[in-house]
């Protein structure tokens, strides 16, 4: 995918033209590649608007970019924690204060709508004030030891330079996820956002610079996969943090595991709602819609899936069909817009060749939508109607595979137990969601549905800082960020056993007499 996106921008020397420029930010300077290219970013709901030009980055400005983060390493780890909390704090403060600006170039970049854009934004000042929180505390632990006259404990350590891959879909928040802690970890990033949405990320990176993070602490470089890959192939960065589509996520794990790098994975989701015959019909309806249609489906907890008992089939997906039909398409600038444009023109074949295949393959029920959007106000951009399959089956393709757009797929049941079934027999794992009354229903569902986040009476979408993020199976590796398990990726425990017995005791081989 990465490589189609880069045929579609094309790279350019630099030339004399109208479009903003924006630079890496390497050792504390903003400065172009040294390639002299530049690429160009647009504006999914109108791609006659150049949001700027960005520096078409190489394997040698990453080389520089770890270099840099590599000679502060030893000045960072050893700013006291809370030192480093409180130049994050002022981090959040600067984020709020600019709130709406990065808002608005953020749905400009990335298409969708002010008040979510609104919400990423949100999401790295909470983020910021919450992992901030933890310079404070980075909690380890003492225990007892074996021997008399002995004391152990455990303390966190910074792993060094991390390298930072981000993905299109929240283009500020993500990044946030993995910036914040890992500084006030103590360790120093290199960033790598994506191609699509470099405006938003080099925000944060302004707003680090303001709040007065050391030179070379923060750096980050533009470009396609090429920078992506010289930082995952690079000797000195120890830890990839990942964010983005399964096959891109796979190739990086292979890399890491080759060089023995810490490496943490969020890939992709394929989530469901579980709609009982008990549930508040229209209160699953709102949520359905949110959760498929929000960031115009192009969120990895996105509700792809809505698994609707059959007593209640028929009454649910004719109010959500009807609704459906009702949500305004158009620029997420727009107050009026409910859903936005799709990222770029593969996204939007990827998208249209899954509603093929819904339609001509898998032989589902399209309910409504279906279409590219091409005429009048939709035709300089990325549009794709909102669309709903009816009458499908677990193991169709529209109902296993990721399609990443505004499409959903309703599959009908007869039991809590096949509900159930149908939801976790999928290879991805990121999210879930029931909508009952019934306690022992909803309490049930929860211990058996196999997700990382799961849901009662809401949609698969809408995780809070403070809580971990991440998946089961296919999904990821294992790890999980915000909360504070996210330090878990981003320090290693060290343990410390002091002996104060003046004399050499062997743990597991001395006798201790009683
Ligand atoms: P998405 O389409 O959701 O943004 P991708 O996996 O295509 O997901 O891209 C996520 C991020 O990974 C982007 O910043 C992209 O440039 C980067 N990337 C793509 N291919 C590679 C690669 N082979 N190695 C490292 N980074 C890559």
């Amino acid at each position: 995918m990465a490589k189609a996106k880069q045929a579609k921008k094309e790279s350019k020397k630099e030339t004399k033209t109208s479009s903003k420029i924006y630079h890496n930010y390497i050792g504390g300077e903003w400065m172009k590649s040294s390639s002299g290219e530049w690429f160009e970013n647009v504006n999914p709901a109108d791609t006659s608007d150049v949001v700027g030009r960005f520096p078409r980055s190489n394997q040698e400005d990453v080389n520089a970019a770890i270099e840099a983060a590599k000679s502060v390493t030893t000045k960072w780890r050893r700013t006291p924690a809370p030192k480093r909390a409180e130049i994050l704090f002022k981090l959040a403060r600067i984020l709020e204060r600019d709130k709406q600006q990065f808002s608005r170039e953020m749905t400009r970049e990335m298409g969708k709508v002010l008040k979510e854009s609104g919400g990423d934004v949100q999401e790295a000042i909470d983020c910021t004030y919450f992992t901030a929180g933890e310079g404070r505390r980075l909690h380890g632990f003492t225990t007892k030891a074996e021997m008399p006259n002995k004391y152990a404990m455990c303390e966190r350590q910074p792993v060094g330079v991390c390298g930072l891959i981000t993905p299109f879909n929240f283009p500020m928040a993500i990044p946030s996820w993995k910036l914040i802690p890992a500084l006030v970890c103590g360790n120093t990033v290199v960033i790598k956002p994506a191609e699509d949405v470099p405006l938003s990320t080099i925000n944060l990176v302004k707003a680090c610079e303001e709040a007065g993070i050391p030179k070379g602490v923060v750096n980050i470089v533009n470009g396609f996969h090429e920078p992506g890959e010289a930082l995952v192939n690079h000797k000195d960065v120890r830890l990839i943090s990942f964010t983005g589509s399964t096959d891109t996520g796979r190739i990086i794990a292979e890399e890491c595991a080759r060089s023995n790098k810490i490496v943490s994975l969020e890939m992709g989701g394929k989530n469901a709602i579980i709609i009982m015959d008990d549930a508040d019909i229209d209160n699953a309806v709102e949520g359905s819609l949110w959760g498929a249609f929000g960031t115009s489906g192009q969120r990895c907890t996105a509700s792809s899936r809505l698994v609707v008992h059959k007593k209640v089939y028929k009454k649910f997906t004719e109010k959500l069909v009807e609704r459906v039909k009702k949500l305004k398409v158009g620029s997420g600038l727009d107050a009026k817009t409910d859903v936005g444009p799709v990222i770029n023109q593969p996204g939007m074949d990827k998208i249209l060749s899954y509603i093929e295949i819904g339609k001509n393959e898998d032989k589902a029920t399209l309910a409504c939508g279906g279409n590219a959007l091409t005429k009048g106000e939709y035709k300089k951009g990325y549009f794709i109607e909102p669309t709903v399959f009816t009458d499908a089956s677990p193991n169709m393709r529209i109902s296993q595979e990721e399609i990443f757009g505004p499409v959903t797929t309703v599959i009908p049941f007869n039991d809590l137990n096949e509900a159930i079934e149908i939801v976790n027999n999928v290879k991805y794992g990121l999210s879930s969601a029931i909508y009952t009354q019934d306690v022992n229903q909803a309490f049930y569902a929860m211990q058996e549905l196999y997700t990382g986040i799961c849901y009662i009476n809401s949609a698969t979408i809408g995780a809070e800082v403070h809580l971990p993020f991440g998946g089961t199976k296919g999904t990821g590796n294992g790890h999980r960020e915000a909360g504070t398990q996210v330090l878990d990726i981003f320090s290693e425990w060290k343990s410390i056993y002091v002996d104060y017995s003046g004399k050499l005791q062997k743990a597991q081989i001395d006798s201790v007499e009683i």
